[in-house]
């Protein structure tokens, strides 16, 4: 067979001509949306190259970055950036500033294209970026922000224009880095993960499967999943691979523009972590509107709470789990029901699961002493995987050896999820908590997953995030925090009577102390911070 390399240029060309009438649309907030091409986003791609190339003096590759929302512009350079040669450096723009100026200067970002709306972010933190040389402002923003920085300043229009609408993209090794995404660092520095044309190409594939996300250019999709987090699940690949149209909400993400957006633009897909599609729910049952073209919804990221699900069903929203990790390009698993179980009682168990493997992914599950445990759906260990579009290192600074810690990789290379977990004798993972969220209670585990919930099928209950609190005699408890819906009352006896009656929790996992709070801190990418929780919390005091 032909040995063609699997390139972003490829996908990049395909789409812009095969599908080159299928669109990005991204908000505006106000007025009409912007309205793009994919032929003209190809054609815009080309003329990116040129002047990264020609004008700013990229070469090899070079890390060039981006700090900006899911937009037309952000698309443009998913594409350019690595189809030259170049790597694409996505940064989370909810990051801390210190630790986005560590990513910044570990990664030797020599250009950074950013939205003009997010200056307020960038001017103080340019001083601190060693390796900076440009900076190139899209869109509405203050550019007067920026006087004064060493580093030269560009408008993206005009850079761009009057550049060639093609660009002769090199033939690279498939197996060169196309991308980098930083992991949010709950724990210690971040860590950079490096994407091949290779992996991202495969992955994009996977993505586009029937048992995936299955696709068509019938579709519009509403990518709420940050481009900055891990390449918007892969989407704007996945996209161009097979026409479907996509829907890019700028950095207008509150629950009401987004209800808006649907209603007008008609997407049939999005793509979200939970905590997004709680706010859009609590929105729309406030003020309903026509969100009917809405009926395919991925969720991933975090668990998808049950009594989720089933109120986006009753929508005519049909929920998807997934999961999946910055590590694993992210798609790891996705539930789709077998066809055995679709119409019978089983199907709803398999939608609560995290989901099957697909082929690209293989899994095995390891118990505390490092044995291998069985599919039989019982056991639980901490399940590690590999595959084309899994991780097997961290990048550890340009031309450095990548990092390979113990406890994110095993000796046979396979990648540690830090996630603990059952896999059924079909393959479908169900997580039970990640490895350091789980409540160690007098030798046996408590599932923090399962008492949130429980917790959140409450009719009073808006959030809950339960945490491990140190104990004396048990060496830890559950402390339950909880979010009540505005105008709601519950009191902890109740919520616990609920918890024991309705949500099945056994006696002895039951929480003994509990909190109200305003709301559950969030990561970076939206997911719940039980890091912050712990720490407020870790003397057991409930104030
Ligand atoms: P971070 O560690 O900063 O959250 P990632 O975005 O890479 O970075 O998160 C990956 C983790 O998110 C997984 O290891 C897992 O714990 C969690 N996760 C992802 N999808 C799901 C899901 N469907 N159900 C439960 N947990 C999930």
């Amino acid at each position: 067979m032909q040995d063609v390399p699997l390139l972003i240029s490829r996908i990049l060309t395909h789409g812009s001509t095969i599908h080159g009438s299928s669109q990005v649309t991204t908000w505006t907030g106000e007025g009409e949306p912007q309205r793009r091409t994919y032929a003209e986003i190809g054609a815009r791609a080309a003329q990116l190259a040129h002047a990264l190339r020609e004008d700013l003096g990229v070469t090899g590759d070079e890390r060039v970055a981006t700090l900006a929302w899911n937009n037309a512009e952000h698309v443009e350079a998913y594409f350019a950036i690595p189809s030259m040669g170049a790597v694409l450096h996505t940064l989370n723009l909810r990051l801390p500033a210190e630790q986005l100026a560590w990513i910044v200067n570990h990664a030797a970002d020599r250009v950074v294209i950013a939205n003009g709306s997010l200056l307020p972010l960038l001017a103080p933190l340019l001083p601190h970026l060693k390796t900076v040389e440009h900076v190139v402002v899209t869109g509405p923003g203050d550019r007067s922000l920026l006087a004064g920085v060493s580093a030269q300043v560009h408008e993206y229009e005009d850079l761009i224009a009057g550049k060639p609408t093609v660009y002769d993209w090199p033939e690279l090794d498939e197996r060169q880095a196309a991308a980098m995404c930083y992991t949010s660092g709950t724990t210690g520095d971040p860590k950079g993960v490096v994407y091949s044309h290779r992996s991202i190409y495969l992955h994009s594939m996977q993505v586009n499967m029937t048992q995936s996300m299955g696709l068509t250019d019938h579709d519009t999709t509403l990518v709420v999943v940050p481009q900055f987090h891990v390449n918007a699940w892969g989407l704007p690949h996945a996209t161009f691979m097979t026409g479907v149209s996509m829907l890019m909400p700028d950095r207008f993400l509150q629950p009401a523009p987004l209800a808006e957006m649907i209603e007008s633009e008609k997407p049939t897909h999005a793509a979200a972590v939970p905590t997004i599609w709680q706010g859009l729910l609590a929105e729309l049952t406030a003020k309903p509107r026509d969100v009917s073209a809405l009926t395919q919804v991925t969720i991933g990221g975090a668990a998808c709470p049950p009594s989720l699900m089933e109120a986006f069903d009753r929508l005519g929203m049909r929920v998807c789990h997934a999961w999946g990790m910055t590590e694993t390009s992210p798609l790891g698993t996705i539930a789709r029901p077998p066809a055995s179980a679709v119409g019978t009682d089983a199907e709803w168990g398999y939608r609560l699961t995290q989901g099957r493997f697909p082929a690209g992914v293989e899994a095995r599950l390891t118990g505390p002493g490092g044995e291998r445990l069985p599919w039989d759906g019982e056991s639980a260990g901490e399940l590690e995987v590999r595959g084309p579009w899994i991780a097997g290192a961290y990048y550890n600074g340009h031309g450095a050896e990548p990092l390979r810690p113990a406890d994110k990789f095993s000796e046979d290379g396979w990648l540690k999820t830090g996630d603990v977990g059952t896999i059924s004798p079909d393959g479908f993972l169900t997580l039970t908590d990640r490895a350091k969220d789980v409540i160690k209670s007098g030798g046996e585990w408590i599932s923090s997953v399962d008492l949130e919930n429980a917790l959140m099928a409450h009719p009073a209950v808006a959030e809950a995030a339960v945490v491990a609190v140190p104990d004396d005699k048990w060496g830890e408890r559950p402390l339950a925090t909880v979010v009540l819906k505005e105008g709601a009352t519950a009191d902890f006896v109740s919520l616990r009577a609920f918890l024991a009656e309705e949500g099945g929790v056994a006696k002895w996992q039951l929480p003994e102390r509990w909190t109200i709070i305003e709301a559950v801190p969030k990561t970076s990418v939206g997911k719940f911070d039980k890091k912050v929780l712990r720490k407020q919390y870790a003397a057991g005091d409930l104030d």
